[in-house]
C-alpha cells in the first residue's frame, strides 16, 4: 500500500462564509506503510514530523479558511519538495522521470529522505524506482494537486488568495539544520523566499500580529520557504504564500512528543491571528 487507507490528505472546508485564505500543513501527518525496509526505528524515523501543527491551526475553518493537511508522514515522502527532486543515491537502478535537483540531496533531504537529521541512513537497502514512484504518485502529487486546485479556485472566486504554509521547527538546530548545529530558534520564523512569494505587506501583517502577542518573530532567518510557497506564491497576480514555522518548544515536549500546557495558549493566539488575516482577506476580496 502506497497511500493511507483514508486518503493522502484531509481538507476541512470553511464553516462560515469563505474568505480568500487557505492553510496547508504538509508535515503533520503520521502514516507510513508497515513494510518499509527500515534501518531505524519508526519512532526515530518520525522525528522530523511537524507534530500537531494541523491541530494548532484547527480554528481556521471557523474563520472562513480552508485547512488542508497531509495524512502521510514526511518521512515517507516530502510534499514540500518538487516531485523531481530525487536523491539518486537512494536508487538501485536508473531514474526515468525528470530530475529537478534542489541541492537537498546533498544533506539527505530530497523528496524521499536518505538520512535522518543525525546522519543515520534510513533504509536497509537501495530502493527500486517503482517504490519511489509509488510514494510520489500515491501521496505527494495528490497533496500538491489538492493545494493548487484550492488556491486556484479561491483566486478565481475572490480575485486574490492568501496562503499560509504551516510548519514547526526544532527548538535548537540539529547537526544538519539550517544555520548550523546548536543554533536556538526564534518563536516564529516567516519565510517568503526573500520577498518573492507574497507582498511585503502580508509578511508584515503576520509579523506584527504575532509580535504584538509577545512572540519573537524572524523573517527568512533561517527558513526562507521551500517548494509549496515557491509554486503557490505569485504576488503580482494576487497570490500570496507565506511559510510559517512555529517553534516546537512553544507547544510540545520534543523528547516525548506530547503536547505541553503551552499548546492551548498557542492555539488561542493563532486563532487571534486568523481573525486578523480573515478580516484582511475579506477586505481584499472582490
Ligand atoms: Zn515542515
Amino acid at each position: 500500500m502506497s497511500s493511507p487507507p483514508d486518503g493522502p490528505y484531509t481538507l476541512v472546508e470553511p464553516r462560515i462564509a469563505p474568505v480568500p485564505l487557505v492553510l496547508d500543513s504538509p508535515h503533520s501527518g503520521s502514516w507510513i506503510p508497515a513494510d518499509l525496509p527500515l534501518a531505524v526505528s519508526e519512532w526515530d524515523l518520525r522525528e522530523p514530523e511537524d507534530s500537531f501543527v494541523d491541530a494548532l491551526w484547527a480554528d481556521a475553518p471557523a474563520h472562513g479558511a480552508a485547512l488542508l493537511a497531509a495524512s502521510f508522514s514526511r518521512a515517507y515522502v516530502d510534499p514540500n519538495r518538487h516531485a523531481g527532486d530525487m536523491d539518486l543515491e537512494l536508487l538501485d537502478g536508473p531514474w526515468s522521470r525528470p530530475l529537478v535537483p534542489s541541492g537537498k540531496a546533498r544533506i539527505g533531504k530530497a523528496v524521499v529522505w536518505r538520512t535522518l537529521e543525525d546522519g543515520r541512513v534510513i533504509h536497509t537497502r537501495r530502493l527500486a524506482a517503482a517504490e519511489l514512484e509509488a510514494r510520489i504518485d500515491g501521496c505527494l502529487l495528490p497533496y500538491q494537486r489538492a493545494l493548487a486546485e484550492r488556491i486556484d479556485a479561491v483566486h478565481a472566486r475572490h480575485g486574490v488568495c492568501f496562503h499560509l504554509n504551516c510548519h514547526s521547527m526544532r527548538a535548537v538546530a540539529g547537526p544538519m539544520g539550517e544555520g548550523g548545529a546548536g543554533t536556538a530558534r526564534a518563536d516564529v520564523v516567516l519565510g517568503d523566499r526573500d520577498g518573492t512569494t507574497c507582498s511585503a505587506a502580508f509578511t508584515a501583517l503576520v509579523r506584527d500580529a504575532m509580535a504584538g502577542f509577545g512572540y519573537d518573530v524572524r523573517i527568512n532567518d533561517p527558513y526562507k520557504g521551500v517548494e509549496l510557497v515557491r509554486v503557490s506564491g505569485d504576488p503580482a497576480r494576487g497570490r500570496h504564500s507565506l511559510q510559517v514555522e512555529l517553534n516546537k518548544r512553544l507547544y510540545m515536549d520534543e523528547a516525548t512528543r506530547q503536547r505541553t500546557a503551552g499548546f492551548d495558549a498557542l492555539r488561542r493566539d493563532l486563532g487571534r491571528l486568523l481573525a486578523v488575516l480573515a478580516d484582511h482577506a475579506r477586505n481584499a476580496s472582490r
